[in-house]
């Protein structure tokens, strides 16, 4: 038996239903994870968003289907698993949970965004009540104990997007997860949701559950972080966008990184950070055909292609700041980002002229009126949104002639509304209308890959 330390990790589709959730459980046991990280079922995190929104309407009635929707779904995992009472009890308990944290936001006709993260993380602690059951069923039987995740994923307070406190996870993981470390027991825990100091429930961000995984690798130092999704590793691009996109047997931290934070969805952007930091090599595979080759994310590659995948990150707006201040002034470049840094506001791609900036950030920020506001105070800010960023990932891509001709052919007739190359020898990236998205990729990845 090897003595590696392993975390894998389940996503949303790999806990669908009760035969997704016993495959997972066979992947985790055949692949000998030490600790398993869960995220919720396939659709719950919607649909308790969606319950959220319900709620703060003050509309009671509408929250009701989502309640039942709920309920039903992990009763039926409930059933199918043929879990025994006190398993039912322990869910019945989060269920009540659901419905009293929709009633109390239902009364307020608020949702503060702590009350917004306690709803949350009611998914994860749901399918992980229910997968160690899984865990432990007839065909599987593995020596499994259900952890909360909370008393090791220590995190700011910033809710919604809390920001984990790494010496913190390393000291408690040492402290509370021995029994996983020594191999006498299979740890089964929450992906997604942490904990202040203070004990109250945080969350990561959507698709969190990664990250999840990557720091309790970290802060168990383990050798392995396997990601389990619905597809058999990271491909060339999206598979849904291009169904002919082939599977990359290895990639390098730095293309994976790019390609999770210009938007493959397959990984969390912040997924790579920790594993990078311990140097812990990342396996994504798929928990349905479990036997196939993934991919394995590496220090150093065998190979180091020009361009080895491609991304979309669509919901982008693209904010164009002018003024004739700028004109051989220093200092305008530090105004504007101090205003991004105190709205907490991240900025994707940047380039600057004479006397404008444009840089691109989530259509989502925009909601920030004060943001706007403290902009225009500096200069005339023209917004542009509905714009997607797509960006091919490969090695050596600002010290290669001829590419950029290559791009700009390949992609023909679609207009380029901006351009960002040199920053990084991984990344070449072109800023066009999120319509013509998925035909740039499409026409993108026949030139350079198929
Ligand atoms: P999980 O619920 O397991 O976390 P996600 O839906 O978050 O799964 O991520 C898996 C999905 O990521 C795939 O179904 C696929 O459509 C999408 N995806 C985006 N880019 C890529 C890529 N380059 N390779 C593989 N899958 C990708
Ligand atoms: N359940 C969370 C989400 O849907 C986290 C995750 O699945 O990674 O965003
Ligand atoms: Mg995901």
């Amino acid at each position: 038996m090897s003595n590696e330390l392993i975390v894998a990790k389940f996503g949303g589709s790999s806990m669908a239903d009760a035969s997704a959730m016993l495959r997972s459980a066979k992947v985790a046991k055949q692949h000998k994870a030490n600790l398993v990280v869960v995220s919720a079922t396939y659709g719950t995190t919607n649909d308790l968003l969606a319950l959220s929104s319900k709620a703060l309407d003050g509309d009671w009635d509408a929250c009701l289907p989502y309640i039942e929707t709920l309920r039903s779904r992990h009763q039926s995992i409930a059933d199918d698993l043929e879990v025994e009472s006190d398993v039912r009890n322990d869910m019945e308990g989060l269920l009540l949970e659901v419905e009293t944290l929709a009633k109390g936001i239902c009364l307020l006709k608020d949702c503060s965004s702590k009350a917004l993260d306690s709803l949350q993380s009611l998914g994860e602690r749901l399918s992980s009540t229910l997968f160690v059951k899984a865990m432990n069923s007839e065909s599987i039987k593995s020596n499994v104990e259900f952890l909360d995740v909370r008393t090791v994923l220590r995190t700011d307070d910033q809710f919604g997007k809390a920001i984990p406190q790494i010496e913190e996870i390393e000291k408690l993981c040492l402290e509370n997860l021995k029994p996983c470390l020594s191999g006498e027991k299979i740890l089964v825990t929450q992906g997604f949701i942490g904990s202040t100091e203070d004990g109250l429930t945080t969350t990561l961000g959507r698709g969190g559950s990664d990250y999840s995984a990557a720091l309790l690798a970290e802060g168990i130092g383990a050798d392995i972080l396997q990601i389990w999704t619905d597809v058999a590793g990271i491909a060339t691009t999206d598979p849904r966008i291009v169904p002919e996109a082939s599977l990359i047997g290895e990639i390098s931290f730095q293309e994976a990184a790019e390609l999770a934070a210009f938007g493959a969805k397959i990984l969390h952007p912040t997924t790579l950070t920790p594993a990078l930091r311990k140097n812990i090599k990342v396996f994504v595979g798929s928990s349905y055909e479990a036997d196939k080759k993934g991919t394995w994310i590496v220090k150093d590659c065998e190979t180091m292609p020009l361009i080895r995948a491609m991304a979309a990150k669509k919901g982008q707006s693209l904010l164009t700041l002018s003024t004739p201040k700028m004109l051989h002034a220093h200092g305008f470049l530090y105004e504007i980002f101090k205003i991004f840094n105190d709205h907490k506001v991240s900025v994707d791609s940047i380039t600057t002229s004479e006397i404008s900036v444009s840089l691109t950030v989530d259509d989502g920020t925009l909601v920030n009126k004060k943001l706007i506001q403290d902009l225009s105070a500096l200069a005339t800010v023209k917004i542009e949104e509905n714009l997607a960023l797509v960006s091919l990932i490969g090695n050596n891509i600002n010290h290669t002639p001829g590419l950029a001709s290559d791009i700009f052919s390949a992609l023909g007739d679609i207009n380029v509304r901006m351009i960002c190359l040199g920053a990084s020898k991984h990344n070449f990236c072109v800023l066009v209308s999120e319509e013509l998205a998925n035909e740039a990729i499409k026409r993108l990845h026949k030139n350079f890959i198929n």
